[in-house]
């Protein structure tokens, strides 16, 4: 029988417990995030506003992290969504997730508010609530510094958030390690919220392992199928960059506020310009052999590159081709600790509202400048306007002037600025991401369905380039991009709906586990990762076990979300993704959301109003 033990903070009363994590939750949805979901929706109400002392955050790593299976070092956060108002998770990899497990704790639950800005101190088996007040209004990278200066500890990891967690910004990000990004869903602000800067670990335990010698050969066995992966071997040398240069033929590239899907700036953005501009170090997360991410050299120091993500958002999505900017940027927006997809998508809003007159504003004082078009004589540069967006990207961490209206996310924006509807590019509140939901199908209901609203982390839209194949669950082979076009006799609708659900099951169990998605991605099967499992675990869980887990996760979050008031009308995307764009890979295709969601349900066992069955 596998342990797992649980931190339990309170805030308010200054009370920290300890306690066993149930086996029925570790049985159900089998550790990390999973066993956390388990605890939110039994202990957080679903009428709980996200700034309420009664809504928790979770932090977690799953029953891989620590151990010697790769690409397995990350930690996963679950909270209320500030912007969605469902549950909202995040995960980030670096050494934080390694080093909270080697705390000997597998999760770290906060609940309540704090009167004052602190810390929590996690050394071993020991929990502190310290005194932050002196690094309230710091920065993500200064408030690292200062705690590990404070603790005389250099080794010591600290998740923490900006100036943007602590005004409240609805996309707020908890930052670790500089420029690791627990991003998605605002859990930034939630920690603002309950005035907790950040979370330092240190542990010198070892991660708990139920068979040595088969977790050895399944780490072994993993760590050959990646390193025999291509995808893997292109992802070492050019990281998600290199999507700005093979994307656009698809159309999956956002350009000018998800209008358009071809821009000849792209080219200066991706992982060939990085590699022009020269001096990049390679780097990874905790035992991994792909190390993904490069470093790039910014004034005197070396900083992480700008991943595909960031590049997008804020570089074609707002018509920005300048790449030292978007280096500049990425470092600024981590500092102040925000999600880099929801901000290049709310700024996208804002520009597109100011080029069509929809929101007045003093563009001098913004930053933005004249320059002369041809033909139309002198007029404002809003697209791709350097020195306007720096200056709104302080404003909204700030919450200044219009900063304030921009720091509630794209969904409120436009709805208190009665702008229309099409400028918010969202799924449930929750900004779009950089894969383009009118270039596939899949990626279309996938962000339609997830939980936690448009979320990219499940990759539907690499199969149809032949990757994240899972042979073992009937997915051998590259999938059409456009339901209807599937040559092989079936119904295209029906395959994309099949494809999606085994996807976000199969995923969904695997994120349990603790994995960084890449790795899953690159190896073209679930066994070898349930062999991981098996040996940790001391279990003898089956493919079938692996994926009704994934499943039971899907529900489980779905019946909360609809005890939050979703309904299936909320199982969409803002009205732009149902627009035709006239030119480039899209196809002038639009994704047949109406069609495929009934058999997405039917698939799933919900019924044709899209609820599980526990909760007619
Ligand atoms: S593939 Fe990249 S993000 Fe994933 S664990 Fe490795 S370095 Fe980290």
């Amino acid at each position: 029988m596998m342990h797992s033990k649980i931190f339990r903070v309170n805030l308010s009363s200054g009370t920290i417990s300890i306690e066993d994590t149930k086996q029925e939750d570790m049985e159900r949805y089998i550790g990390g995030q999973g066993v956390a979901a388990a605890m939110f929706t039994r202990e957080v109400p679903p009428s709980t506003d996200a700034f309420d002392p009664a809504n928790e955050i979770i932090f977690s790593v799953g029953p891989f992290c620590g151990t010697t299976v790769p690409l397995c070092g990350r930690h996963f956060v679950l909270s209320k969504s500030p912007l969605t108002g469902l549950i909202g998770e995040a995960s980030s990899g670096g050494f934080f997730g390694k080093e909270l497990k080697c705390t000997g704790f597998d999760h770290v639950v906060i609940a309540g508010k704090s009167a004052k800005p602190v810390y929590i101190l996690i050394r071993d088996g020991v929990a502190s609530i310290k005194d932050a007040s002196g690094l309230w209004g710091k920065g993500t990278r200064d408030t690292e510094a200062g705690i590990k200066k404070e603790l005389g500890d250099d080794t010591v990891k600290v998740a923490s958030i900006g100036p943007a967690g602590e005004n409240l910004v609805r996309f707020a990000s908890i930052m670790n390690e500089h420029d690791r990004a627990a991003g998605r869903c605002g859990l930034g602000a939630v920690m603002g919220f309950k005035m907790l800067k950040a979370i330092a670990v240190k542990g010198t335990g070892k991660a708990p392992v139920g068979n040595d010698a088969a977790l050895k050969d399944a780490s072994q066995k993993l760590r050959d199928l990646i390193k025999a992966s291509p995808q893997a071997g292109a992802y070492s040398s050019f990281g998600t960059p290199a999507g700005m240069d093979s994307m656009e033929s698809y159309g999956d590239i956002p350009v000018n506020n998800y209008r358009e899907s071809r821009w000849k700036g792209n080219k200066g953005l991706g992982a060939e310009a990085l590699a022009k501009r020269g001096e990049i170090k390679k780097h990874g997360c905790f035992n991994c052999p792909v190390a993904c991410t490069g470093l790039v050299k910014h004034g005197e120091e070396f900083v992480r590159w700008p991943e595909y993500e960031t590049l997008a958002m804020l570089g074609s999505n707002l018509l920005v081709g300048d790449l030292e900017s978007i280096i500049r940027w990425n470092v600024l927006i981590n500092d102040l600790g925000m999600d880099t997809v929801s901000i290049g998508a709310v700024l996208g809003a804002f520009l597109e509202a100011v080029e069509k007159g929809a929101l007045e504003a003093n563009l001098d004082e913004l930053g933005f400048t004249k320059e002369v078009i041809p033909e139309k004589g002198e007029a404002y540069k809003i697209w791709g306007s350097v020195p306007a967006i720096e200056k709104l990207v302080a404003m909204i961490a700030r919450r200044e002037g219009i900063g304030n209206d921009l720091a509630e996310g794209t969904k409120r924006f436009v709805k208190t600025r009665s702008l229309p509807a099409d400028l918010a590019t969202h799924g449930k509140g929750l900004e779009v991401p950089a894969h383009e939901p009118r270039a596939c199908d899949m990626t279309a209901l996938d962000y339609a369905t997830t939980p936690r609203g448009a979320y990219h982390c499940y990759m539907p839209v690499h199969l149809i380039l032949n990757m994240n194949l899972k042979k073992d669950i009937g997915i051998d082979k590259a999938i059409d991009r456009f339901s209807a076009n599937t040559a092989d006799g079936k119904n295209g609708l029906d395959v994309t709906a099949e494809v999606v659900v085994k996807v976000q099951n199969a995923a969904e169990a695997y994120s349990a586990c603790g994995g960084c998605i890449f790795g899953f991605e690159f190896v073209s099967e679930v066994t070898p990762w349930l062999a991981a499992l098996n040996a940790i675990t001391g279990k003898d869980r089956t493919l079938d076990d692996w994926m009704h887990a994934g499943q039971r996760l899907i529900d489980l979050k779905r019946a909360y979300s609809i005890k939050c008031g979703i309904t299936k009308a909320d199982d969409t995307l803002g009205p732009r993704f149902f627009q035709a764009i006239a030119k480039g890979g899209t196809k002038q295709h639009v994704p047949p959301l109406d069609q495929l969601l009934p058999r997405y349900y039917a698939l799933r066992g919900w019924d044709p109003e899209g609820r599980p069955p526990d909760t007619i």
